[in-house]
């Protein structure tokens, strides 16, 4: 036993001389640069920068052979003490991070979004019933939760991976361990820049966005109680929620397939909560930014278009200048859509966040007369967005217009926009019945008129305006006369006593599918009035383009329906370098459409700038396909209605109608959502 242990002992003492002797002969000396770097990393082993660990990355930076901010799990203090350790300046890196996303084989495409439901696997469920063999999706056994250097990963309620943003750094490790490439990583500019495309997986809301929100994104983080990053989540496609959870439209809500079921979810409101959020925060949540790049872009009007324009560009470094031709930004949001529906606080609050991103504004600049696209580019600016909506109000044509008492619709709100005087008499006659016609109607009834009547031609069904618009004037006490149109207005002694209108009837389709109103002979009524506000249509005011001596464009091209002649998804004009969107191309459309055109805009400019051309995905979506189907089994729940004003509160005063959701409702309304487009699958998966 004795000798044993000694002989084990000498082997020890042995082998230790014999070590210690071999580390005097072959000792590796360390970099003294490479160690000081290594030891300014954050010792994570990622493989986030390319390099096999952080002794590989100090290695490369140490040898020139990567950059001092090549490190991504370490952020940019990282970078500025290892360009300290290299004495050299640390330069910009876009912060990168992790995002779920399920992703069809490129053969599916063509299929993908005809909504029958058998692309979702949810989905198909629903409409088919019986198990389902999922071949690409999440598998929820959380490989990249225990992969993340970082744990920035958990499997929410969901069954998805959910990443928080805050902690993740894109190291990228999630990326490349996941069996189903369904975890990818991304940066803001990137997800800024996208356009949704064929063989996106997405819901049939987000397909019918104008402005291409991720819907079922933002609905799901305020399921969770996650504002912040619900106002993230919208802002990446849309930098005015506040504004679009008061006024939109929201055609999405057309095709949300809940509405199959019981009502659609109301997803506008949703926008709305999240946006109020922030706005109740009291400060605008950091917005990213990439820093200032040195290339000037010119912005003509500061409408949704153009602001929406301005806030992308500024994210991704441009300096931007709006020229806008009145005294304050908004467009037809501050001098159309009046304060009870979109109080000019709240609007403000929302432009100055656009504004603190470095946005430059030149106030009372009217374009073809105190510059031209000309004279811009000799400022240096590289790039023009002429986004100046549709300012030309129509007349009505009837015998009689030039008398006392009749005003243009677009001007009579401007004039209220400018907070200026704008009395009406007892009895208001509003021809029209777009949202220009119900805004006026509205609007002479809050101003004191006790008889406010619209007519509008066509009939009810037809009505262009917002419907809700229409409901609440009627609530208001608002008289319509559909399927009527002025005939002349009577006066006496140059002021309005009475406006003619004849019955209409519908006859054969017109140009635009809709029935052509015919007027019924004979059916002539006069009604007796003070004031007749005629809103029955704005075209864009193209005075601004440049003409030649035999009155051709100089500049833009124009089209037969006198808007400006702009590309659908890139908005490249005629002119290289010229861009247009909003309405001054559509003609009078909607806030979020404006909104979605600026963004394409940056896009374009941005890639103009870069690379001197630009162009858009092939295999862009065509959100018409969307086909819904009634799902099977969801348990019903109603939609919840926001609380508002009534009647009686809104007489005589501009008090916000609207009062917003409160916190339990806006998480009772999320939990309506049937999370569409949250899960991809093979359509030839489901069992
Ligand atoms: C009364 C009314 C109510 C509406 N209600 C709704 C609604 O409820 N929901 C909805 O979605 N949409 C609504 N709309 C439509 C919506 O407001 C517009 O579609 C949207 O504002 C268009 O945005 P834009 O940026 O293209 O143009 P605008 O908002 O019109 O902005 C254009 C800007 O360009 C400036 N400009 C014009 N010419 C020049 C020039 N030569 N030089 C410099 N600047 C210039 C203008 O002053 C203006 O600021 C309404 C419109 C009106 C008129």
């Amino acid at each position: 036993m004795l000798a044993e242990a000694i002989s084990l002992g000498s082997l020890g003492l042995f082998s230790a001389v014999g070590l210690g002797l071999a580390a005097k002969f072959f000792a590796v000396k360390q970099d003294p640069l490479v160690q000081a770097i290594e030891e300014a990393l954050p010792g994570a082993n990622c493989g986030g920068c390319g390099f096999a660990g952080c002794s590989g990355a100090a290695a490369a930076i140490a040898k020139g052979l990567a950059p001092v901010n090549v490190c991504v799990g370490g952020g940019p203090e990282v970078g500025l003490a290892v360009a300290a350790i290299m004495g050299v300046e640390p330069g910009f890196k876009e912060p990168e991070f992790a995002k779920p996303k399920c992703r069809y084989g490129e053969e599916d495409a063509e299929t993908k979004f005809i909504y029958a439901g058998i692309q979702d696997c949810r989905a198909a469920m629903l409409l088919s019933g019986g198990a389902k063999v999922c071949e690409i999706g999440c598998l929820g056994l959380g490989s990249c939760v225990r992969a993340c250097p970082f744990e920035a990963i958990a499997i929410g309620p969901d069954g998805l991976p959910v990443v928080d943003e805050k902690k993740c750094t894109g190291c990228g490790t999630c990326e490349r361990i996941c069996p189903k490439h369904i975890i990818s990583v991304t940066s803001a500019s990137k997800r800024i820049l996208a356009l949704n495309q064929q063989d996106d997986c997405l819901a049939p809301c987000q397909q019918t966005c104008p402005a291409q929100i991720n819907i079922p994104e933002y609905i799901s983080q305020i399921s969770q109680g996650n504002y912040e990053q619900a106002v993230r989540v919208i802002k990446e496609k849309n930098p005015l929620p506040l504004t679009c959870g008061r006024v939109c439209p929201h055609p999405c809500e057309a095709k949300c397939r809940r509405g199959t079921v019981d009502e659609p979810v109301n997803i506008n409101h949703l926008k709305r909560f999240a946006a109020d959020y922030e706005l109740l925060s009291g400060k605008a949540f950091d917005t990213f930014t990439l820093p200032k790049n040195g290339h000037k872009v010119a912005i003509v009007g500061g409408g949704p278009g153009g602001l929406s324009a301005a806030f992308y560009l500024a994210r991704m470094g441009y300096e931007c200048t709006i020229f806008e031709a009145m005294p304050k930004l908004g467009g037809m949001l501050r001098y159309g859509i009046p304060e009870y529906r979109l109080p000019k606080k709240t609007l403000d609050w929302e432009i100055q966040a656009i504004l603190d991103l470095g946005v430059n504004v030149e106030y009372n600049k009217v374009m073809g007369e105190d510059f031209t696209i000309d004279s811009l580019k000799k400022d240096g600016f590289e790039a023009v967005f002429l986004a100046a909506g549709a300012w030309g109000s129509r007349l009505l044509g009837v015998e009689g217009e030039d008398v006392q008492g009749v005003l243009p619709g677009t001007s009579f709100l401007i004039d209220r926009g400018l907070e200026k005087e704008t009395p009406v008499g007892q009895r208001v006659v509003i021809v029209g019945g777009g949202n220009t016609a119900i805004d006026a109607a509205r609007t002479s009834w809050r101003l004191g008129a006790k008889e406010v009547t619209v007519l509008y031609r066509r009939s009810r069904k037809e009505t262009p305006a917002n419907d809700i618009e229409v409901e609440e004037a009627e609530h208001e006490g608002i008289k319509f006369h559909f399927l009527a149109a002025p005939t002349r207005l009577v006066g006496e002694n140059g002021k309005l006593t009475g406006i003619e209108f004849i019955k209409m009837e519908l006859g054969e389709p017109d140009a635009s599918g809709r029935r052509r109103p015919v007027p019924v002979e004979g059916s002539e009524t006069v009604l007796p009035v003070d004031n007749v506000i005629a809103a029955i249509g704005q075209f864009p005011d193209l005075d601004f383009i440049q003409k030649t001596k035999d009155g051709l464009e100089k500049d833009v091209k124009v089209t037969r329906w006198k808007t400006v002649e702009a590309k659908d998804t890139t908005m490249d004009t005629s002119v290289p370098g010229v861009f247009a969107g909003g309405d001054v191309v559509s003609g009078p459309q909607t806030v979020v459409e404006a909104i979605g055109a600026g963004r394409r805009a940056a896009r374009s400019i941005h890639q103009y700038v870069a690379t001197q051309s630009m162009e858009a995905p092939a295999n862009l979506i065509n959100a018409k396909d969307i086909m819904l189907v009634m799902p099977e089994n969801v348990p019903p729940a109603p939609r919840v209605k926001m609380a508002e004003l009534n009647v009686e509160q809104r007489r005589l005063n501009f008090e916000e109608v609207d009062l917003g959701l409160t916190e339990d409702q806006a998480r009772a309304e999320s939990k309506r959502c049937l999370t569409c487009g949250r899960y991809c699958y093979k359509p030839n998966a489901a069992a």
